[in-house]
């Protein structure tokens, strides 16, 4: 699909209209298929801007693209982790337990926990008023 700015010479209105390609603008604007929305004149013509093409990437180029995102933010997230690696105690599966206990108990730690928890566990730690944010996580042995 290609976007073209048209502009209408009559009334001087712009507006983008998609076309499967250029050549279907041309056989449309021969057959004076194309009108202005707002005047109905069909002198309407493509503006200079270039034309931006979408979803015309290759699919090679689409999954590069992707990787390069993911790349990026599993940087991002490993970045969190070390931090949270020096920072917090490690409790595994029991971190609602943990949680709790420091909760309720008013126990003060010094470092903060980290560890696993259900969808579940952490809505019902949130429920009762207990700070628990979930994090992205990458297992250091995919890499
Ligand atoms: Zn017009």
């Amino acid at each position: 699909m290609i976007k073209y700015k048209l502009i209408c010479q009559s009334c001087k209105i712009s507006f983008d209209s998609w076309f499967s390609s250029s050549k279907e603008f041309e056989k449309l604007k021969a057959k004076k298929f194309l009108n202005c929305h707002n005047c109905n004149s069909n002198k309407v013509e493509k503006t200079l801007m270039a034309p931006r093409l979408i979803s015309n990437i290759s699919e090679k180029n689409q999954i590069e693209f992707k990787n390069l995102k993911s790349v990026k933010i599993n940087k991002k997230i490993k970045e969190y982790q070390k931090f949270i690696k020096n920072n917090f105690e490690y409790v595994g599966k029991n971190f609602a337990y943990e949680a709790r206990t420091l909760h309720y108990n008013n126990k003060k730690k010094e470092r903060g926990i980290y560890g696993t928890a259900s969808n579940d566990e952490v809505k019902e730690l949130r429920e009762e008023g207990i700070q628990a944010e979930v994090i992205p996580w990458i297992n250091d042995k995919t890499n």
